[in-house]
C-alpha cells in the first residue's frame, strides 16, 4: 500500500482525491446542513492559488466556489488583469457552507484545513492570494487584519508567497472606486500579483 503521508502529516493525492474526500468528509458539524461540500476548481498547474473564507449559498447549491456575486466580483478583479478563472485555482478555507454565512469557527477550520494544505501541496503554486480575514489569519497564523496585511507579499514556507487581499463580499458592502478605497486597493493589488506572477 502506498505511503500518502509526507514529512509534515499532509495527504498526497491528486486533486480529484482530494476533492472525493472532501465530498465524503463529515469531520466537522458543517457537513450537517451541506447541499454539497465544495472542493475548489481550476487549473492544478497554475501558479497562482485563491483561497477565500467558505461556501455561501449559491456555492452550497452549485459545489462550485465563488459562484454568487462574490463569485461574479471575483471573476471581475481576475477579468481586471486578463486572468481567466480556468487558469487559477480557487478554494476556500472551509469546503462546507456555516449556516447564515457565518465566520467559520476555530474548530471547523481545524477540522478541514488538512484539505487545504493537501490541495497546497498538490498544486505548489508560487503565490496563494488570501481573499479577507478568514484565510489571512489561518495561513499566515496571524491576529491581525486584512486591512493592515493587504497588499505586501510574506514568504510562506520557504518558497510560496503569501498576498492577502480584501474578500470580495467586503468590495460588494464598499461598493466606492474613489482612490484610497478598498475597491481601488484591491484593483492595484491585482495587478502586483499579475507582475509578480509575469516577471518569474
Ligand atoms: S467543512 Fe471541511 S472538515 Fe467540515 S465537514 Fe466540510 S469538508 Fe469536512
Amino acid at each position: 500500500m502506498a505511503d500518502n503521508s509526507t514529512e509534515k502529516g499532509l495527504f498526497r493525492l491528486d486533486l480529484e482525491e482530494i476533492a472525493e474526500q472532501i465530498r465524503n468528509c463529515t469531520k466537522c458539524r458543517l457537513s450537517g446542513n451541506r447541499t454539497n461540500a465544495v472542493p475548489g476548481e481550476g487549473d492544478g498547474n497554475t501558479d497562482v492559488l485563491f483561497v477565500g473564507e467558505g461556501p455561501g449559498a449559491q456555492e452550497d447549491q452549485q459545489g462550485r466556489p465563488f459562484v454568487g456575486r462574490a463569485g461574479n466580483k471575483l471573476t471581475e478583479i481576475l477579468d481586471s488583469v486578463s486572468f481567466q478563472r480556468s487558469e487559477v485555482y480557487i478554494t476556500n478555507v472551509v469546503k462546507c457552507r456555516p449556516p447564515e454565512n457565518r465566520a467559520p469557527k476555530t474548530d471547523e477550520v481545524n477540522s478541514c484545513i488538512p484539505y487545504l494544505e493537501a490541495q497546497i501541496a498538490e498544486i505548489n503554486p508560487s503565490i496563494i492570494v488570501t481573499l479577507g480575514n478568514a484565510a489571512t489569519k489561518t495561513l499566515l497564523e496571524t491576529d491581525e487584519g486584512i486591512t493592515s496585511t493587504r497588499g505586501k507579499f510574506y514568504s510562506w514556507r520557504g518558497e510560496i508567497q503569501i498576498f492577502p487581499m480584501f474578500h470580495p463580499s467586503y468590495l460588494l458592502r464598499n461598493p466606492s472606486k474613489e482612490k484610497g478605497s478598498p475597491k481601488y486597493k484591491t484593483w492595484q493589488d491585482i495587478k502586483k500579483v499579475k507582475k509578480a506572477l509575469t516577471s518569474r
